[in-house]
């Protein structure tokens, strides 16, 4: 038997069990092996049953006195109750819709039992023990030791899978590990075969955290090889150097209304010295929001042009795109090479003399073909089909996080094979050291740690129920003052309930959900009527979202309903209250972003966030955005609440969960990296290791990096 064997030809599983694990995606001796325990139950002691306390976990010893059937009526439930006596008492073992328990178990037999103590104080029982017969063999699967606990699913209990997964461990051929022998040794991993009996069947639970410990490793060292490959190729790659003069610098700074930061200018010379370099630059920018991104990208983009040569900046949504275009050609005013918006409703160019602002879209194409454009600023569209560039040097990436490495990939193969543009990606999502080290460890790094001179902090309260009345009059109050309000909603429509339909607690929670279309209503009609308030949502046309935008920005309304549209990158100084309903529903990155769209003039800000949940976990977590010192931070907690999915692209959430588990390593991930390059420096097309280097090609396929 081997990893690649067939469940199906096993013989022992019936046909109704390997369909049930078919359904779960295992089919083969591996997915199965790879299918591993969440937690164990330490069984390690049997416990006198006079000794028994509620809701603990324990294993006793003991003779049946009585077992037997009964169906309730009520729920039409089959249940099996056994009383089990031993030297100090007796206690019943239940068990619902197994009637097979009643066949298995004899009375007058022995038996061990293990499971969890439930009831009341009146009355305790066992409930769904696992059972074995005593004498039966010397090695017990279910009842000593500690006991592995797999993800319940239909059909398959624990019992059932430990029944399955025993033998074949005995019977499987030795496993070659794709691990390096030297880097087993050196970080006292057990290696592959030790390391599946030991996650699956452990006898203490250090084993079982070793072996979890390689697992995790396994696909971090994966990972580190990858992002040391992508490195090396870049730097084989070429592309044409951006150069730049001693005095063009200053010029270019000084058309900007403001002095750059002191971070801004380092990582303004970071990316400059990469760009000169006649190899691809991967850096990523990351900054908290309204740190000044945007400008950095776009004198980077300058430059390229500069050196007539293309560059493109791409933004998550429209409307960005469309803010940072107009930033660009107002911004660098006396700049006139061609800069030029493309999205999928909007194509523009502009020549610095204003004449050709609105263009076909198949002119613009033709334009961007031919080089005469020089900066192309939008959205998807400037990756689609179509959109031919003619000496693409520098691609920008906003919020990249949002992105999936596809896309990045679509954008940087554009041109040909051997030459790839400067890539420079930006985020406002501070991503955790730990992700920076891996996920993105491919990338070079430069941080924006400051903000603007001047930026007040923005004063955060969690608002109580009843205190809505309180923070309307507030807004009010500031829209008296000549200020802006954004409301943000976690949906569109109210929910909509059918006729008859039964509401679940899950349901009756998205009905209490604030919707955008809803709170518009009131807030226009009711709570502000002499006020003007416009609403914002994704399911609008991106022609509308751009006008509600820009006349927002241009003062015409006093209060922004909106989904989290707006989430990015979105520019209003004169927007002072970010006001936030179901806040529960949001991570803490995202509302982060959120908080940021407002104190970014030179008004005193404020971010109401609005609850009606009263849950411990949700006021905690809502007050880490209270006292949090920096997004970092913020992303740090929720990394470990959340997990790393929200901060990688859709496609980089393949990984396993014990990858995803061991992303919060700091400690692994540290040695993963160091293995990685040791194993590259000495040996970098891994011909010395050959299980590797089919194991790598392999990952390499299944994260979608390739
Ligand atoms: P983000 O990093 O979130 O993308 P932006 O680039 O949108 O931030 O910048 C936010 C605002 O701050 C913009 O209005 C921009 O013009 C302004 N800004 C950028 N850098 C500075 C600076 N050094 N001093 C003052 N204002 C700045
Ligand atoms: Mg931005």
């Amino acid at each position: 038997m081997n990893l690649q064997t067939d469940l199906a030809s096993i013989p022992g599983i019936g046909l109704k069990f390997s369909a049930r694990l078919k359904k779960l995606g295992i089919k083969t001796v591996k997915d199965l092996l790879w299918h591993f325990p969440f937690r164990y139950e330490d069984y390690t002691k049997i416990v006198p049953i006079g000794e028994l306390a509620i809701n603990q976990s324990a294993t006793i010893k003991g003779q049946i006195h009585q077992i037997s059937t009964r169906r309730t009526w009520k729920k039409n439930l089959l249940i099996t109750e056994a009383i089990i006596v031993d030297e100090t008492g007796g206690i019943k073992a239940v068990w619902f819709n197994q009637p097979y328990v009643n066949n298995i178990l004899r009375e007058g037999n022995y038996y061990n039992f293990a499971g969890k103590v439930t009831g009341s104080k009146r009355e305790i029982y066992l409930a769904s023990p696992s059972y074995e017969p005593i004498e039966a063999r010397g090695e017990t699967k279910h009842t000593a030791g500690l006991i592995p606990i797999y993800p319940e699913t239909r059909g398959l209990t624990s019992k059932g899978l430990r029944y399955l997964i025993k033998p074949i461990l005995k019977n499987l051929e030795p496993i070659e590990d794709f691990i390096p022998e030297e880097i087993l040794k050196e970080n006292k991993f057990p290696d592959i075969n030790l390391a599946l009996k030991r996650i699956h069947f452990p006898l203490q639970a250090m084993d079982a955290e070793n072996a979890k410990k390689r697992f995790a490793f396994e696909n971090l060292f994966l990972l580190q090889l990858n992002n040391l490959k992508i490195r090396s190729r870049l730097a084989e790659k070429k592309t044409a150097p951006i150069k730049i003069t001693q005095d063009e610098i200053p010029k270019i700074i000084g058309q900007l209304p403001f002095q750059l930061t002191n971070s801004q200018k380092i990582s303004l010379e970071e990316i400059m010295a990469d760009i000169q370099h006649p190899h691809p630059m991967n850096r990523l920018l990351q900054g908290d929001v309204g740190s000044g991104k945007t400008v950095i990208a776009a004198i980077a983009a300058i430059l390229a042009a500069k050196n007539d040569l293309q560059a493109v900046f791409m933004a998550p949504t429209e409307v960005l795109a469309g803010q940072h275009y107009r930033t660009i050609t107002k911004t660098f005013d006396k700049f006139n090479k061609g800069i030029a918006l493309l999205t999928a409703n909007k194509s523009e160019l502009d020549y610095g003399d204003k004449l050709n602002a609105k263009i076909s879209k198949n002119k613009l194409l033709k334009e961007i073909e031919s080089g005469n454009v020089k900066i192309i600023v939008g959205t998807h569209a400037v990756i689609q089909k179509g959109v031919k560039f003619n000496n693409l040097s520098l691609a920008i990436v906003d919020e990249q996080h949002r992105f999936g490495v596809a896309q990045r990939a679509a954008l940087a193969n554009q041109s040909n094979q051997e030459i790839s543009p400067h890539f420079l990606s930006m985020s406002a999502t501070p991503i955790p050291r730990t992700l920076s080290l891996t996920v993105f460890g491919d990338l070079d790094l430069s941080t924006i740690t400051e903000l603007p001179a001047g930026r007040k902090e923005i004063i955060t309260k969690i608002v109580a129920p009843e205190n809505r009345l309180k923070a309307y009059a507030f807004i009010r109050e500031q829209v008296k003052k000549g200020r802006q309000t954004f409301v943000i909603c976690p949906r569109i429509e109210p929910g909509a309930v059918k006729e008859g339909e039964i509401l679940t607690e899950a349901k009756k929670k998205a009905l209490e959900l604030k919707s955008v279309k809803e709170e518009f209503e009131k807030l226009s009609t009711k709570i502000f009527p002499d006020l003007k308030v416009v609403m914002l949502h994704g399911k609008m046309k991106g022609k509308e979202k751009d006008q509600i935008m820009k006349d927002f920005q241009d003062k015409k309304y006093d209060i922004l309903v909106s989904t989290s549209v707006i989430e990015v990158g979105v520019d209003v100084p004169n927007a002072t209250i970010m006001m936030i309903e179901g806040a529960e529903r949001f991570g803490l990155a995202q509302l982060y972003q959120f908080r940021g769209r407002v104190g970014r003039g030179e008004h005193q800000s404020f971010c109401l966030l609005f609850t009606d949940s009263d849950s411990e976990n949700v006021q905690t977590r809502l007050n880490y955005l209270l006292t949090a010192k920096n997004g970092f931070e913020l992303a740090e907690k929720d990394l470990l609440i959340r997990g790393p999915g929200q901060f990688l692209g859709q496609e980089q959430t393949g990984l396993p969960d014990v990858a995803m588990d061991a992303l919060k390593d700091i400690q692994l991930v540290k040695v993963s990296r160091d293995a990685a390059k040791n194993v590259l420096s000495n040996d970098p097309e891994l011909k010395n290791y050959p299980a590797l280097a089919t194991k790598f090609s392999e990952f390499q396929k299944e994260i979608h990096l390739e």
